[in-house]
């Protein structure tokens, strides 16, 4: 596969993130339209609201495009998927006569022009814990490295219910939260604002079919429409003493920031790769009829209040033990139904070496190794005043699959939020 060239010039270099290749979905306004889906293509957004409007498009003569979300065109399943794809890559070819190429133009908004919103509603959102890199460094430092990976750890994608509500747009301001935390050497717990803020790194993945039942791998598979990065902001000193016996909870809901288009599985296609040989044989249901992960390339960047940004890590999305399908496949597995807009995170993304972890409480130890940026700050968890940014891309030839950033920026905590 290589670059597909379109008339929209600025969508026909290796630099792009939205090449025709990748055409993601997304939700934006302007000074002159309110919550419109549209296409990127570019530097620009193909309004596909104002083209169904017009009458331009029609999928299945009924409104698909009429409320500001992917989520009715994701019901519509994978065969109206791929065929508006399909039609999508005509209109925007560099084969489509010039009459069409007159009318479509007075349907493109430049991105800088746009304000990005949520690009689906996220009905549910569950995330997952399955970069084994991530578990041990993180179970080693909780528990030591003779119990850091838990028993269950290579059989089970480990996950929790999280919060539909949590989840904010990327250029969302987080205000960094309050909580309950306890120094493992006080004898009362204290309730204040969060020192340890951290990010996690991860993809989302998202269900674009319902389904009802166990599904297989496969089937869980076709029903995965495509891809967001995805910071799962993380509240280090309140998951510390609250996680035990049942998992994360308001250290993983003040909010979880997603980048803003929606990268489809179809544009991910050539990037597919195996997840890693299993250290322990799966249980059969968890077996897969194809490679699950993809080739994705994934960097964070800190930039401290007004200061340059610094790459504080690099990694890949192949890193990851279980796919997001296998994640999806297990998830049904109780019976327990899935819906449309349903936001499966990954787990935190970190290689092997230190330089590819996707989180501060990795990356700086618990807090026993601080970084150093290129400004000088050091950095042991979040400032007020960072803003973090998650970038990704699948590198084909000559062009890539962009994501478009996922970024966010730490407000100081509310002097006291029961002060009334
Ligand atoms: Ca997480």
């Amino acid at each position: 596969m290589s670059l597909l060239k379109s008339w929209v010039d600025s969508a026909n270099s290796a630099a792009t993130p939205f090449p025709l290749n990748n055409l993601p979905y997304g939700v934006f306004s302007t000074a002159k339209v309110d919550g419109h889906c549209g296409v990127a293509i570019g530097d620009m957004i193909l309004d596909v609201t104002a083209l169904e409007e017009a009458g331009v498009i029609s999928i299945d003569e009924i409104p698909v495009f009429d409320l500001p979300m992917w989520n009715e065109f994701m019901d519509l399943g994978a065969e109206v998927w791929a065929e508006f794809r399909t039609s999508l890559q005509e209109l925007l070819g560099e084969g489509a006569p010039e009459e069409l190429r007159k009318t479509l133009k007075a349907y493109l908004v430049a991105q800088a022009d746009a304000t990005m919103h949520l690009p689906f509603a996220v009905s549910e959102y569950t995330d997952f814990y399955a970069g084994k890199n991530h578990a041990f460094n993180v179970g080693t430092m909780f528990r030591g490295p003779e119990n850091a990976l838990p028993p269950n750890w290579l059989h089970i994608p480990i996950g929790y219910n999280g919060r539909a509500s949590s989840v904010v747009v990327s250029g969302t301001d987080v205000r960094r939260p309050w909580g309950q935390l306890k120094a493992p050497d006080a004898e009362m717990p204290s309730f204040a604002p969060c020192k340890r803020f951290d990010l996690e790194l991860e993809m989302g993945a998202i269900v674009g079919q319902p389904s009802e039942g166990p599904i297989t791998v496969g089937e869980a598979d076709q029903n995965i429409f495509g891809y967001v990065l995805l910071n799962d902001w993380s509240a280090r000193d309140i998951q510390a003493w609250e996680y035990q016996p049942l998992g994360p909870f308001q250290a993983k809901a003040t909010a979880t920031t997603i980048s803003p288009w929606i990268v489809t599985a179809a544009a991910l296609e050539p990037f597919r790769t195996s997840t890693p040989a299993r250290e322990k044989e799966l249980l059969p249901y968890l077996a897969e009829p194809k490679p699950g992960l993809y080739d994705i390339e994934l960097e964070v960047t800190l930039a401290p209040e007004g200061k340059a940004e610094t790459t504080i890590t690099r990694t890949n999305y192949s890193q990851m033990y279980y796919s997001a399908a296998q994640q999806l496949a297990h998830h049904t597995t109780s019976g327990c139904a899935m819906t449309v807009g349903d936001l499966l995170g990954s787990g935190t993304i970190s290689g092997p070496t230190k330089p590819e972890r996707g989180s501060l409480l990795e990356l700086s130890w618990g807090g026993k190794e601080p970084l150093t940026l290129d400004t000088g700050d050091e950095r042991s968890f979040l400032a007020d005043g960072d803003t973090l940014t998650l970038k990704g891309a699948a590198k084909g030839d000559g062009y890539q699959i962009g994501f478009g950033d996922c970024a966010g920026t730490v407000l100081p905590a509310l002097d006291d939020p029961y002060k009334r």
